[in-house]
């Protein structure tokens, strides 16, 4: 600054407190009684200069808001540096408003019959700006509800609640190339319900809706949190084991073989096989093959081995020709 006479000095304190636009009031440290304010009182608090010089501040808050503020007050009139704070504003008039508090001591010029030092008030009416980031907290929280809400749906299969088929494709997608990139195995089941067209001929496709939801249920019941079970069409099911080889996967399939076998359900004895049953077929990346698509493949295959082979039992599938694993 050098010897240079700063600018802001030239200006006077009451300049400044005048055309302020927002309410200003100079307080008495120790009782906070008003000893001076500014123009914009009147409009922001609603009382004029003469209506608020010489009474105390608590005077025209209702006793509710002044407990808060006052302690507020105590703790600026401590400090140099204004202290921000919102306050909940109840005017005699009734009405509830939030300001913004800015408060902290003012040492004054040496005079007469002065103290040598007032808190610095300054307020401003904030309720709309308030109000409206609540609103806009709100509606941000509501779409984000609604977008989880959204992203679930599109991600779920409604009848089972299991992950859809667009869902257990994408995250394959993903534990494929983590899967070759890092050297871990993983494995796929296929499940696919016995003899479902004759339940569905028998008792009708709710009866079939209903079993789809039972054997959804033993999927979740029998997987662990890093298991994806996946509805991948009509009454075939499928489970992505992440970071299990396909031998480890073959202890989860026969606990859900046995789960399904297990459903208490009118519809069971009428079945073929005298319950309701499912055919499994298990392979594994890299044992088996290379790719996304030759593993799926594979476990179709095993799958089909098992129909074939008399139903309700687990097959695994045979290596394709060694061919080198690919990332995609
Ligand atoms: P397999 O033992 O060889 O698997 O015989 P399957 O009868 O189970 O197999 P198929 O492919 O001949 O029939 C599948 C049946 O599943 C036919 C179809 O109507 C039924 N289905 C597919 N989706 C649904 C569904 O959402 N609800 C009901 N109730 N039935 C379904
Ligand atoms: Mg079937
Ligand atoms: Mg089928």
């Amino acid at each position: 600054m050098g010897s240079e006479k700063r600018l802001a000095k030239l200006a006077t304190y009451e300049d400044l407190f005048e055309r302020m636009l927002d309410a200003g009031l100079l307080l008495d440290k120790d009782q906070f009684t008003v000893l001076d304010a500014n123009e914009a009182c009147e409009g922001v608090l609603g009382f004029s200069r003469d209506a608020l010089i010489g009474k105390k501040l608590e005077t025209f808050l209702s006793p509710s808001s002044c407990v808060s503020l006052l302690k507020e007050l105590r703790v600026s009139r401590r400090r140099y540096h204004p202290r921000r704070f919102d306050t909940l504003w109840l005017g005699s008039d009734s009405k509830e408003r939030t300001m913004e508090i800015a408060a902290c001591s003012l040492r004054l010029q040496p005079g007469e019959g002065q103290p040598a030092e007032v808190l610095q008030v300054l307020i401003k009416d904030v309720t709309r700006e308030r109000s409206a980031e609540r609103d806009a907290e709100k509606y941000l929280s509501d779409l984000q509800i609604a977008n989880q809400k959204l992203e679930k749906l599109s991600t779920t299969d409604e009848m089972t609640q299991l992950a859809n088929y667009r869902h257990f494709r994408s995250e394959l997608e993903k534990e494929h190339e983590r899967s070759f990139r890092y050297g871990t195995p993983y494995a796929l089941i296929f499940v696919d319900i016995d003899h479902f067209k004759k339940l569905n001929d028998t008792h009708g496709h709710k009866a079939g809706d209903e079993v789809l939801r039972q054997v959804a249920m033993v999927l979740r019941t029998q997987c662990r949190n890093t298991d994806l079970p996946a509805r991948y069409g009509g009454e075939e099911f499928v489970v992505l084991c992440a970071g299990v080889p396909w031998h480890g996967s073959l202890i989860l399939a026969e606990r859900i073989r046995k789960g399904i076998e297990a459903i208490q359900t009118p519809y069971g004895s009428t079945q073929p096989l005298g319950k309701v049953t499912a055919s499994f077929g298990v392979a594994g990346f890299p044992d088996h093959a290379p790719s996304v698509n030759e593993v799926l493949e594979c476990a179709d295959e095993a799958l089909y081995e098992a129909k074939s082979e008399g139903r309700n039992q687990i097959h695994t599938a045979s290596p394709k020709l060694k061919a080198r694993a690919s990332g995609e």
